[in-house]
């Protein structure tokens, strides 16, 4: 239709335009949401894979439209990032995991190594005011640097070179974890990696999927744990959803998984339960 003329051009314009509508809708949406209370912070459990005992949660944002519903962030993270908006909502983000995990630690007092994770984007990562705001919550809140980590994944980690580096170091001086998210989708060398100053490498849960059931995966993932583990990191492997899979995880040496198998990111009161379900047996 396109090469039948100005008839053609029109409809391929309208739903250019109605693309570009619905996204400027959803901006404009996403500028109120904060201050409409719209934003949910979910958890989702960290086991440590030698007892499959919780370690931790990484708190995921979740948007709670009012006309379309729960959005999710693979939709709005993206368009948060590109217009900025990441920050406000990243800062809600962190003020509202520590404030919660500080609340948890108070009302489990058995339970006082339990870790809180919360994803930084890039933007928030070259941001000004990032270490001052950080500095901020953990006051405010009142939870020790050791139980929050940040998840930066391997291409904002990228992105910015030495700056990025220089900024993680920063982060490292304030006594929090530093996780490098994503592990493998990225392109970072070798020398790169022992670089970085992170605590934990996440495997893409990309990589876990076949891990089980096709050699050139679980090849992959045992070069990566061999290399993490040479560089005195500990690895969380994401997204597993199987026992064979959990079962070759641990036979490989990894320290911690996260995924369905154990459960999908779930609200605070939902996670307390977790908690309180994850007795010493
Ligand atoms: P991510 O940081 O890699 O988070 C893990 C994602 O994998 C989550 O998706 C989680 O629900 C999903 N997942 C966990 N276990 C499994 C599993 O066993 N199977 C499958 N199929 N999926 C699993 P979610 O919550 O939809 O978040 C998507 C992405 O959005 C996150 O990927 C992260 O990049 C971004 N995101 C979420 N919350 C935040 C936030 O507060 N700040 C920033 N900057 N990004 C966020
Ligand atoms: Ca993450
Ligand atoms: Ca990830
Ligand atoms: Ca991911």
């Amino acid at each position: 239709a396109k090469t039948q003329g100005g008839g053609g051009y029109a409809m391929f314009d309208r739903g250019m335009h109605e693309e570009a509508l619905r996204r400027l809708d959803l901006e404009l949406d996403l500028r109120r949401a904060l201050e409409r209370n719209q934003f949910e912070a979910y958890y989702q459990p960290i086991v440590r894979l030698r007892d499959t005992r919780l370690v931790g949660f990484e708190a995921l944002v979740r948007w709670n439209h009012p006309d379309r519903g729960l959005i999710s962030p693979a939709e709005f993270i993206p368009l948060a990032e590109d217009s900025g908006l990441i920050v406000p909502i990243g800062r809600w983000m962190l003020d509202t995991a520590c404030a919660q995990m500080r609340r948890w630690q108070l009302a489990f007092p058995r339970r006082p190594a339990l870790t809180v994770s919360v994803n930084l984007s890039a933007r928030q990562l070259t941001h000004p005011d990032l270490l001052p705001e950080i500095r901020r919550t953990l006051r405010e809140s009142g939870l020790s640097p050791r139980h929050l980590k940040l998840e930066i994944t391997e291409s904002a980690a990228m992105e910015d070179g030495d700056r990025a580096i220089e900024l993680m170091a920063a982060l490292k001086r304030t006594r929090l974890k530093l996780m490098l998210d994503d592990f493998g989708t990225g392109y970072s060398s070798l020398s790169y990696l022992h670089r970085l100053p992170i605590d934990t490498l996440k495997v893409d849960r990309s990589f876990i999927r076949h891990v089980h059931d096709r050699a050139a995966d679980r090849s992959f993932v045992e070069t990566i744990l061999n290399l993490a583990h040479k560089l005195g990191r500990e690895v969380v492997c994401e997204g597993v959803e199987l026992p064979a899979q959990e079962a070759l995880l641990r036979g490989l040496g990894a320290e911690f998984a996260q995924g369905f198998l154990y459960s999908r990111p779930v609200t605070a009161a939902q996670a307390e339960m977790l908690i309180i379900d994850d007795r010493e047996n």
